[in-house]
């Protein structure tokens, strides 16, 4: 091995390599739209029934692709050596301390890496979801037949590929409107744009984390009283202080973002992104 090589993707194969999944259902939903996401969780087909034809979800297109891209990024060429016994913290690390240049993870990170990694806290920054190159291929953006890609494993087209670039690049500097946008490009309908405008913007809200109270505590009236106040604007407030971490956002009032830490606002708009 190449002791100066560098290599950009790091990831936890001991301890958390579920956190691909992160990636892969933002991607999967991304190809396959909103709606065809929601409906793949319920087995709702796109013809027939559920009961006939319920299975068919999991042949969804997006499925491939956003496992395609996953692969790609855990290519040896790419993936730092050792990290299939790498623990999540040791595989974070690496990007806190420039050793490598992503990983996929939470909001969480910042709170969990600020223990032993608290001086670099301000060097790595959370990052709108990459819109997938093969939503540009589905959506025809080169809008005549496809270029060839040499040595290229994901539905590609380097001419979809640069008109997707320069359109995702616009929506993100948000002074043109759509229609504005797709003038500038041959073959791409304001509906393209406010299509990838709205993928540009999805992002996985885990609900996975649960708080529970047991029923034979003396202290109920008291722990529903304090999970009241967490939810509260207050609450949600000192709570997100203390995390980085944006509860219930929909129900707690809009953040003054000029107040906010660089860390803490890019996570807000990230969260908080309307695309549609
Ligand atoms: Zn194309």
């Amino acid at each position: 091995m190449d002791e100066t090589a560098f290599f950009p993707v790091a990831w936890s194969g001991l301890k958390a390599p579920g956190y691909w999944d992160y990636l892969a259902q933002v991607l999967f939903a991304q190809y396959t739209g909103l709606e065809n996401y929601d409906n793949f969780w319920d087995f709702i087909p796109t013809t027939g029934t559920q009961e006939d034809n319920g299975y068919t979800v999991y042949s969804d297109q997006g499925i491939l692709e956003a496992l395609n891209v996953i692969e790609e990024l855990e290519n040896t060429d790419y993936a730092v050596p050792g990290t299939s016994s790498m623990d999540h913290i040791g595989a974070q690390a690496r990007v806190f301390t420039g050793s490598s240049l992503m990983v996929v993870s939470g909001d969480w990170v910042y709170k969990e890496m600020e223990k032993d990694f608290g001086q670099y806290l301000n060097d790595v920054v959370a990052i709108k979801t990459p819109v997938l190159s093969a939503v540009g291929v589905k959506l025809g953006l080169c809008g005549s037949e496809h270029a060839e890609v040499e040595n290229q494993v994901m539905e590609s087209c380097a001419n979809c590929e640069s008109a997707l670039k320069s359109i995702v690049k616009d929506i993100d500097e948000n002074t043109l409107t759509d229609a504005e946008i797709a003038a500038k490009h041959t073959g791409v309908s304001v509906d393209d744009v406010q299509i990838i405008r709205e993928r540009r913007g999805y992002y996985l809200d885990q609900t996975g984390i649960s708080v529970a109270i047991p029923s034979y505590s003396n202290a109920k009236d008291v722990a529903k009283k304090f999970l009241r106040f967490l939810y509260s604007t207050d609450g949600a407030k000192i709570y997100q202080q203390n995390t980085h971490d944006w509860l219930a956002v929909k129900e707690i009032e809009k953040a003054d973002t000029s107040t906010l830490s660089e860390i803490d606002r890019l996570i807000y708009e990230i969260v908080l992104y309307r695309g549609v």
